[in-house]
């Protein structure tokens, strides 16, 4: 790029965009071309951060036309201003001084439904549309994100040598970007990591909850077993943050901050699409619509004070006695954890490749994990089975065909039988935990009461069945009376 010309620009400087801005103004060879509706937001980033740059530095933009007119050719322009109207107005201002071949990235949470459409308009003016999901919040904008880019291949030869530049590296040096597919493909597998990650710190939750109320440790104990936890199999990002969410305490009242922390989980609703495009696509993603579900129930103080008015109004006697915890109780809960984790990511897996089928992305699913091994919220150890997983068989029919998984969650059975067990007689909520196990059961059935299922709906509304012992299609003259 020339002197007064930037090769990438970014639109929208909240923390995200301003962060990322940073983050590639502090690679060599970037001169970056930064732009903000309110200009006093852009002011601060250069009064700010304005002299961190290695090469090029930023080009402040006060209007757009000036931003569009500091970018080199093919222009590319990361979008990081509110999802939904915010990207579709920056998106209509690029649009209309954009010229064929240049490049649009919207890395906002943006819904891929969003992103495909998006993508169709502004393919037919010729401009490139490349819909990010950027994962790592602000510290992985700044330091280093997981970067799922969908889009064209032509867009992405100019955008890769960038993107690459900024992201995370895996720890065998990798950086956590690929081409995930076209038009809407980033932003769908970023749903889904997202979906993932609720399911994750879902079951994290539960097995923390099982262990203080059941096992009976202290906070300061959980500390310690979370953090022996994120030396083995657990080892990933989400475990690490929760034995520091754990050892702090509340300078206020000196109580761990847990418990002064009111238990009602909010959510940004991004779980809430995986499992809406789940249910569309028939992809059974039972441990994140627990996970949606469990926070959902969370923030509904009115019913659970009306339960617990009438469960404290019974007779004494009338609820369980607790059970006898087993010695190996905090294992137990590891390996129940462990084993419902598995769970979770075959599922997530499994819709990846259902939205592949349905909006025709070839997706590489051993490249997807690999990308989630560094600056993701997601990211863990366990990102290199899944890789090692698709490598040795890009074709399982779940996750849980491969042998390593196999026998992960073989070894970790009984465990995980005994904790559900012990968390329903408890009265402990495990949705995640249980709901894993389910899964898992059906999936090992021989068979299943889906055979009941379909005679009812033949004798309800001859809805037909198939038989075991022959081809065709069935229906069944109930009774003469009906
Ligand atoms: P944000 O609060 O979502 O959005 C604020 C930015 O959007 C400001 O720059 C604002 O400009 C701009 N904006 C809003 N409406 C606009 C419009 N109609 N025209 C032009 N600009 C408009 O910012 P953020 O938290 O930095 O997030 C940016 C994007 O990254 C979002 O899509 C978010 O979902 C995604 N994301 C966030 C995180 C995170 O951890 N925060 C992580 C991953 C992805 P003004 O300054 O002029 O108001």
């Amino acid at each position: 790029s020339t002197k007064n010309q930037a090769n990438i620009g970014v639109v929208g400087l909240a923390v995200m965009g301003s962060n990322l801005a940073r983050n590639l103004a502090s690679r060599e060879g970037n001169t970056v071309a930064v732009y903000n509706r309110t200009y006093a937001r852009t002011e601060e980033l250069i009064k700010e951060h304005g002299t961190e740059p290695v090469s090029g530095g930023f080009l402040a933009a006060e209007t757009i036309d000036d931003f569009v007119a500091s970018l080199s050719r093919p222009r590319t322009a990361v979008i990081m201003v509110q999802a939904g109207g915010g990207t579709d107005a920056v998106i209509e201002q690029l649009a209309e001084r954009f010229e064929p071949g240049d490049i649009i990235v919207d890395g906002g949470n943006a819904n891929f439904h969003d992103t495909i459409r998006r993508e169709r308009e502004l393919r037919e003016k010729g401009l490139n549309f490349v819909g990010t999901g950027i994962s790592g919040g602000e510290e992985g904008a700044l330091r280093g994100p997981s970067i799922m880019p969908g889009g064209s291949a032509e867009a992405w030869e100019t955008l890769g040598p960038i993107l690459r530049s900024i992201a995370a590296i895996a720890p065998d040096g990798e950086p956590c970007v690929t081409h995930v597919g076209t038009d809407g493909a980033g932003h769908f597998v970023k749903m889904v990591h997202n979906g993932i990650e609720y399911a994750d710190m879902q079951l994290i939750a539960e097995a923390y909850d099982l262990l203080r109320r059941v096992g009976g440790h202290s906070v300061d104990e959980l500390v310690e077993i979370f953090r022996a936890w994120n030396d083995g199999d657990l080892q990933s990002y989400l475990i690490e943050i929760t034995a520091e969410v754990l050892s702090q305490t509340d300078a206020e009242t000196g109580k761990p901050l847990v418990d002064v922390i009111r238990d009602e989980a909010g959510s940004k609703g991004t779980g809430v699409w995986t499992v809406q495009n789940a249910v569309g696509l028939g992809i059974p993603v039972s441990g994140i619509g627990e996970a949606v579900f469990a926070r959902a129930v969370s923030s509904k103080p009115a019913q659970r004070a009306a339960v617990q008015r009438s469960v404290l109004g019974r007779a004494s006697g009338a609820r369980p006695e607790p059970p006898t915890v087993p010695e190996t109780f905090a294992d137990d809960v590891r390996a129940a954890l462990y084993a419902s984790k598995v769970v979770a990511y075959a599922q997530g897996f499994d819709l990846i490749v259902a939205g592949a089928t349905e909006y025709g992305w070839e997706l590489d699913l051993g490249a997807i994990a690999k990308i989630w091994r560094a600056g993701c919220i997601i990211r863990a150890q366990f990102l290199n089975r899944i890789v090692d997983a698709y490598a040795t068989n890009p074709d399982l029919a779940t996750l849980l065909e491969d042998p390593y998984f196999a026998d992960a969650v073989a070894e970790g059975e009984a465990a995980w039988r005994r904790i559900v067990g012990i968390a329903a007689a408890s009265g402990v909520p495990a949705p995640g935990f249980s709901s894993a196990l389910a899964y898992f059961d059906a999936l090992a059935s021989e068979r299943l009461p889906a055979s009941l299922i379909q005679g009812q709906r033949d004798f309800f509304g001859a809805h037909t069945y198939h038989r075991i012992d022959k081809d065709g299609v069935f229906h069944t003259l109930w009774s003469d009376d009906r």
